[in-house]
């Protein structure tokens, strides 16, 4: 019988079933950070155990950092003690991590595949909920809890449910001035933000595969928002070509047997799946969400929809969407006013979504009154865009031009909105107080669309600049 992907990787790493139904699962990847590992390390400590395959487990810093200042100590105290307790806790534990001074810190699921440490028919799991990014490369990736985290750490393994399969196929062509996030927010719109529960998602079709590994990590991210336990795109030449050379990636000879291996963990022809859920890529437009959750977004074109028009379970959160975003139903997206507009995180922080955004930047300035930063996810991200010139783009446009963190996507550092503020963003989740103002307001978009935004003091379909 043809067996997808998730069969093969999960049987690969399946080492027995508990008696609770659940899967011992070996995983082959561990990447921790500062946020999630503090109370795990310590009861390792308490429990006077090791961690148990420390060649398999890496660390960076990138929740806490602060984007314009990384001088240590940091500004902020608890900041600071954050960046100790890591750096002390992989120094006992014998781990690496990818500090400040290694040239090669940044958010965790930009370097895991950036690294070439993110590779086909992994088991990959993080403490944070968009570990399902690095299943664009090919691998079943899942975020976990603290206390999964002490478990991965003393014993390399999860206690995991098997999750059922649904495709998601792609199908025609994106137009010029859409991009991947939009396909997110299109998917997550339509199968809405529960729609995944107990799924993995595979995404498919002839979008996806005409995507650069960087548009596909976009998606895979997003495939928590949308419910799911993780996302995966299948293996192929993208994917092989993407990790070729990188320093964590198989060298050589030893990089062909990676390949031959990396191929057969493909979903064969003639898989069946638990769902398939299709969508015309042709018909997708820049999207803009309008409400308190990534399901809750419309077209650029489109007007933002009113309660009545949902499904009645819907309502409720639509009616408070709008009460707490201070919107009207029937009023369109295009020319809401923005104060903020943010281009980063790991969903939109990488080079290529940097350059999209250049792109857009070249033709203005930004507009009066607006804050806009621009946060590369990584060190080598950075050093990549500064060697083409994208950083001095954003500053002759009044862009900021920020060091590698998590920055704005999360309040957990300096970057956060004040009272009220509208942020363009395009981070990867509009929840209430999100990017650290308790009243703050987050509309998600492309990174070229937060370009667009930034220049004009509004929402603005991308195309009309692009044209
Ligand atoms: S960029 Fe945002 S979503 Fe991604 S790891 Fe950092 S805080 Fe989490």
């Amino acid at each position: 019988m043809a067996r997808t992907s998730l069969d093969k990787v999960w049987e690969a790493h399946a080492i027995r079933t508990l008696p609770s139904g659940q899967t011992q699962l070996l995983i082959g990847l561990h990447l921790i950070h500062e946020v999630t590992t503090p109370q795990a390390f310590q009861m390792l400590k308490d429990l006077g155990l090791k961690v148990r395959m420390p060649e398999r487990t890496f660390g960076t810093l990138d929740h806490i950092i602060p984007t314009l200042s990384q001088g240590r100590p940091f500004a902020d105290p608890m900041a600071e003690e954050m960046a100790v307790q890591m750096i002390r806790n992989s120094k006992d534990f014998g781990l690496p991590l990818f500090d400040l001074d290694s040239g090669r810190q940044g958010i965790v699921h930009v370097i895991g595949p950036e690294l070439g440490l993110t590779q086909p028919g992994m088991t990959i799991a993080c403490g944070d909920s968009h570990t399902s990014t690095h299943g664009a490369v090919g691998a079943i990736a899942f975020g976990i809890g603290t206390s999964q985290v002490r478990d991965v750490l003393a014993t390399q393994c999860l206690a995991m449910a098997r999750p059922k399969l649904r495709q998601i196929r792609v199908e025609g062509a994106l137009a010029k001035g859409v991009y991947a996030k939009d396909v997110s927010l299109t998917i997550i719109g339509k199968l809405g933000v529960k729609g995944g529960v107990g799924y993995a998602y595979e995404y498919a079709g002839p979008a996806i595969e005409r995507m650069t590994m960087e548009e596909r990590l976009t998606i895979c991210n997003m495939s928590i928002e949308g419910g799911a336990r993780c996302g995966y795109v299948n293996p192929d030449q993208t994917s092989f070509e993407y990790l070729r050379g990188r320093p964590y990636a198989p060298q050589g000879a030893a990089f062909d047997r990676a390949v031959t291996w990396w191929k057969s963990v493909a979903t064969e022809a003639g898989a069946s799946f638990d769902d398939v859920a299709r969508l015309d890529g042709s018909a997708i437009e820049p999207v803009v969400t309008w409400g308190i959750n990534p399901g809750q977004s419309v077209s650029v074109s489109q007007r933002i929809p009113s309660p009545e028009s949902a499904p009645e379970p819907e309502r409720p959160t639509y009616r408070e969407a709008l009460a707490f975003m201070g919107f009207e139903a029937g009023q369109p997206i295009k020319g809401t006013r923005i104060d903020v507009a943010f281009v980063g995180s790991c969903t939109n922080g990488r080079l290529s979504d940097l350059r999209a955004a250049a792109e857009v930047a070249k033709k203005g300035k930004v507009a009066k009154g607006i804050r806009a930063l621009i946060v590369p996810g990584s060190q080598q991200v950075a050093k990549a865009a500064e060697a083409e010139g994208l950083h001095e783009i954003f500053q002759a446009a009044g862009f900021q031009w920020r060091k590698a963190g998590c920055s704005m996507c999360l309040g957990m550092n300096d970057d956060k909105l004040q009272g009220r503020e509208i942020c363009a963003s395009s981070s990867n989740r509009n929840f209430i107080g999100r990017q650290g103002s308790p009243t703050g307001r987050t509309l998600l978009m492309s990174p070229a669309m937060v370009a667009a935004a930034a220049i004009t003091g509004a929402v603005t379909d991308v195309r009309e600049i692009l044209r």
